[in-house]
């Protein structure tokens, strides 16, 4: 398929892979930021491909999963009363929270729907205006204009029944945090492509530049992935720690001003609690004053709602790069998609539900043990 199969090409990731190796001449962590590049870097087994000096870990960037249990359970407060229709995405509806998911208090009667656009909700609210239409708007910066298009879309209409449960994350401070930790292991960031399609690559330079840690904007596909490591690993050997694009072309260096006009029309930086992480001050985004009259969580007083993880979770260890699924007591056992206990399992693009999708139950100990989906013209 074309722009999918060129990027899935056996023999060029060999030799891409090859040239990982020949530059590498010492041990090396590197990042993936984003959810989609595990899922990829998993599935592929793009990881295994890569010579022993090179550990990829997996960073906090499913949205999803970092979204807090508590914002789960605010939900489930809202679309709970049998005033409110609750929309939200289908990936949202399984996660569970302490008093189940979304998709049980459905089955109780609830009306929870699936939307494919914010701008349904919007729909659905002028619709039927004795019910009070709720948005669950998460995630990163990539998901930000659309819900912000919604927000802005349900105040130029006025319509007051319309309202969005916000808990936006924000790439950027996420990676300073990571890399302030005390037991930060993390030398290179593959940045997130579509993230910085929206947001471009400049909040990114002070970064690379204090830290003095390569970021590397990448793409999602196989041979993405590994061009991204290798731009990073020879980064790394020479001592320096710059902002490159591989993903140029989807990321301009500016992003895309509507978008972020948009989104700062809409939203404010607010300190945000992450999932499996923990609180990290401005990293997230908030409904500003003047849109408050779509503010979910204001009209619906579930601010207080307050919850904790699973003991036995590591999924904060796993998402600072410090642990591997399956280095958990609970994953695989107590802990699968179906029952997910933790930040990391509760979507297909969590570390955890991607190792157990692809069979990472444990590291390989022989090169039998090491399963790669046949990449385009490699031999099955
Ligand atoms: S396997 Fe489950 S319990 Fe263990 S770290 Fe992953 S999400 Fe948490």
């Amino acid at each position: 398929m074309r722009f999918l199969d060129e990027y899935r090409d056996g023999p060029a990731a060999r030799k891409l892979a090859a040239a990982v190796a020949r530059a590498a001449t010492r041990p090396w962590t590197i990042m993936e930021v984003c959810g989609g590049q595990t899922h990829t870097i998993v599935k592929y087994g793009i990881d295994r491909l890569l010579p022993p000096e090179i550990e990829l870990v997996h960073g906090p960037g499913c949205p999803v999963c970092v979204t807090a249990l508590e914002t789960i359970d605010r939900a489930h407060a809202i679309a709970s009363r049998p005033d409110v229709t609750f929309c939200s995405f289908g990936d949202m509806l399984r996660v569970p929270g302490s008093r189940g998911d979304l998709l049980q208090l459905k089955s109780r009667g609830a009306d929870v729907r699936v939307v494919y656009s914010p701008l349904d909700a919007v729909n659905l609210a002028a619709a039927h205006p004795d019910r009070k239409v709720v948005f669950f708007a998460i995630g990163f910066e990539t998901t930000a204009p659309p819900n912000a298009m919604a927000v802005w879309m349900a105040r130029k209409r006025n319509l007051r029944n319309f309202s969005a449960l916000v808990s936006h994350v924000l790439v950027p401070p996420m990676m300073t945090a990571l890399l302030e930790a005390p037991d930060n292991r993390v030398q290179g960031f593959l940045g997130a492509g579509h993230v910085c399609a929206v947001m471009g690559t400049s909040e990114y330079e002070p970064i690379a530049r204090r830290h003095r840690v390569p970021i590397v904007v990448t793409g999602f596909e196989p041979l993405d992935l590994l061009e991204g490591v290798l731009r990073t690993v020879r980064q790394l050997e020479a001592g320096e720690g710059a902002v490159e694009n591989q993903y140029a072309r989807a990321v301009r260096p500016e992003g895309n001003p509507a978008s972020r006009r948009l989104i700062e029309d809409v939203f404010e930086v607010c300190d945000r609690k992450w999932r499996g992480v923990g609180p990290i001050p401005a990293s997230g985004l908030r409904l500003r004053d003047e849109y408050r009259a779509h503010d979910a969580e204001r009209l619906f007083a579930v601010a207080d709602i307050e919850t904790s993880e699973p003991a036995v979770c590591i999924s904060g260890q796993v998402l600072k790069g410090l642990k591997k699924p399956h280095d958990c007591p609970a994953f695989g056992k107590e802990c699968t998609p179906q029952t997910p206990l933790g930040a990391t399992m509760v979507s297909s693009e969590g570390a955890c539900a991607a190792y157990h999708a692809y069979g990472r139950h444990h590291e390989p100990r022989t090169a039998r043990e090491l399963p790669l989906l046949p990449l385009a013209g490699a031999p099955a």
